[in-house]
């Protein structure tokens, strides 16, 4: 039998965003410098000489409020999300239109002056961290946070570079639509940051990642040229797209400053079940169970017992859905745009029938929309939880959907196999043949763990991912930490051809260096 369970639940909808705080609470456009501070003693040490002649053309062209040189305003955006990878930059700019970008990217060609764009920060391959020598400006796109449009109508919203994702969710809403692209940094990340990584999420199952969701692409070029691709048109074959070139170039080919994104009507009904199982190769049946059933699953996330026992203990107000043993659980979410369907009673019915079938061993419906969001926070709590744990190394890796069982169990045991005393274990995007394989580092590791086992171990996994005619990043993207990797394991035609685009768009190589291409 089904149960319903009525939890420990709290606002997960608050907690998501009071976790991220770097964003709400640095408005560090309201006290700016006037220029110059020259020379910047950076702190660990080196003198920085900024690029004077262009920060003076700038604040002269922009204002002060758009050229950032204080190191206190600047340095909470040195450090990639993760912690582990630290820059220096002279100065930050925070431009306020595509003209004031347009000119600092124009000025930045003459004067040779590499730019590293920054969104919310919350990239996991820190491609937004710039270089350790301050030889980088960055260039803070938080300050383009206006909605231009959104129609029902024409199911389209132009959204600038730094409008946070969670605004565009609550703007679509008070339309009766629906952004459908959604994760954990939702409260930070911006439409520029996820539309430049090609980020995924959770409900890739049913509308694909950014490259599905935009329609349309405004960005500066690396000569200061715009490329306007905001029409929204459903067809439009001039050749090459600019437009998909963009997404997921990761700020190396130019600066995107406002995005057409695709909306779809907003949900009238959802519900969300958590499921105990034996393994992830049940896991994939109960999802092609459910999908030769319904159409309304939209959400289908695996997380091992392990993962869900560290949830439990770092995270307060947390509490496991089902009773009895279980090794791997599965969070699925199934929505209806209309009335007329009853998603939770359908849900529970297929669910039943899994569970009458052996497919699964136990499942509960959430029974209120607290207790959806609690069942969403045990999944998007799962990083954390590891980090309060201990030293951990994370793998976004993909290979094809029906393999990924085999490889969660194979990869594990081999892992732990070649490096004893780590835990390897796979979590998330099943049913886009995406998870999360985080090894764990033994509890008496030294602190320099990452950067002496780790880089094995990474090498390890990456060699396993390869060899499985996968994917070293799935929704990630390369940055700086996976370049190297990248460069090893590419096939010869991949690397030449994205040198090749980047040569021609970016001759001077003034976008984001040192990031993605090899
Ligand atoms: C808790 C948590 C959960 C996450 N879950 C997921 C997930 O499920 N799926 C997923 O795909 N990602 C996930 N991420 C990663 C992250 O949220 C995404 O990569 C997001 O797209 C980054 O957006 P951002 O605005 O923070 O970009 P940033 O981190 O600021 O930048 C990311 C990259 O984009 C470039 N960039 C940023 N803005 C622009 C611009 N306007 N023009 C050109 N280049 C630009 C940067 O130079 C950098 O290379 C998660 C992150 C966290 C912290």
């Amino acid at each position: 039998m089904l149960t319903h369970n009525d939890g420990n639940v709290r606002d997960a909808e608050r907690l998501r965003y009071s976790q991220y705080p770097r964003y709400p609470r640095n408005p560090h456009y309201s006290h700016i410098p006037i220029f110059p501070v020259i020379p910047i003693i950076h702190k660990n040490g080196h003198t920085l000489m900024p690029p004077q002649e262009f920060l003076k053309i700038l604040t002269a062209t922009l204002g002060a409020r758009a050229v950032v040189t204080d190191p206190a305003e600047i340095e909470p955006w040195m450090t990639d999300w993760r912690g582990r990878v630290h820059g220096a930059a002279p100065a930050m700019l925070a431009p306020a239109s595509t003209e004031e970008v347009a000119e600092i990217v124009r000025l930045a060609a003459e004067h040779g002056v590499p730019l590293v764009p920054q969104g919310g920060n919350t990239g996991m391959a820190a491609g937004a961290t710039p270089p350790a020598d301050g030889s980088a400006i960055l260039l803070s796109m938080r300050r383009m946070n206006r909605i231009r449009s959104l129609s029902a109508e024409n199911r389209l919203a132009v959204a600038e570079a730094g409008v946070v994702l969670a605004t565009l969710h609550d703007g679509a809403h008070e339309a009766g639509m629906r952004f459908p692209l959604t994760l954990g940094a939702r409260g930070s990340c911006t439409i520029g940051g996820l539309t430049s990584t090609n980020a995924g999420g959770t409900q890739v199952l049913k509308f694909g990642t950014m490259r599905s969701l935009v329609a349309g692409v405004e960005a500066v070029l690396p000569d200061g040229s715009v490329h306007n691709g905001l029409s929204g048109l459903k067809k439009d074959n001039r050749g090459y797209s600019l437009d998909q070139l963009l997404i997921g170039a990761e700020g190396t080919l130019g600066v995107v400053t406002a995005v057409a994104l695709r909306l779809v009507p907003a949900i009238a009904a959802r519900a969300v079940a958590w499921a105990g199982l034996e393994s992830p190769a049940r896991a994939l049946d109960l999802l092609r169970f459910l999908e030769a059933r319904t159409d309304s699953i939209e959400g289908f996330e695996l997380v091992p017992q392990d993962s869900l026992e560290l949830v439990l203990k770092h995270i307060p107000n947390t509490r496991a859905p089902l009773s009895g043993d279980h090794k791997w659980h599965v969070l699925v979410e199934a929505t209806a745009a209309g009335p007329e369907t009853d998603v939770a009673a359908e849900l529970e019915r297929l669910l039943g029938a899994a569970l009458q079938q052996g497919i699964i061993g136990d499942a509960v419906i959430a029974s209120s929309e607290a207790q959806a969001e609690a069942f969403w926070k045990l999944r998007d709590s799962i990083s954390e939880a590891e980090r309060a744990e201990g030293q951990t190394l994370a793998h976004d890796i993909s290979v094809a959907v029906a393999d990924m069982p085999q490889f969660i169990s194979d990869a594990a045991v081999k892992v732990e196999q070649a490096f004893p005393g780590v835990v390897a274990s796979g979590f998330g995007h099943l049913g886009d043949g995406n998870i999360h394989f985080h090894v764990r580092a033994a509890g008496h590791a030294a602190p320099d763990w990452y950067e002496s086992e780790g880089k094995a171990i990474t090498r390890f996994v990456d060699d396993l991912v390869t060899a499985a005619g996968g994917s070293i990043s799935a929704e990630h993207g390369i940055g700086q930490l996976k370049r190297d990797e990248l460069a090893r394991l590419a096939p010869p035609a991949r690397i030449h051809a994205l040198r090749a685009i980047k040569h021609a768009l970016d001759p001077l190589g003034i976008m984001n260096p040192g990031k993605l291409v090899p």
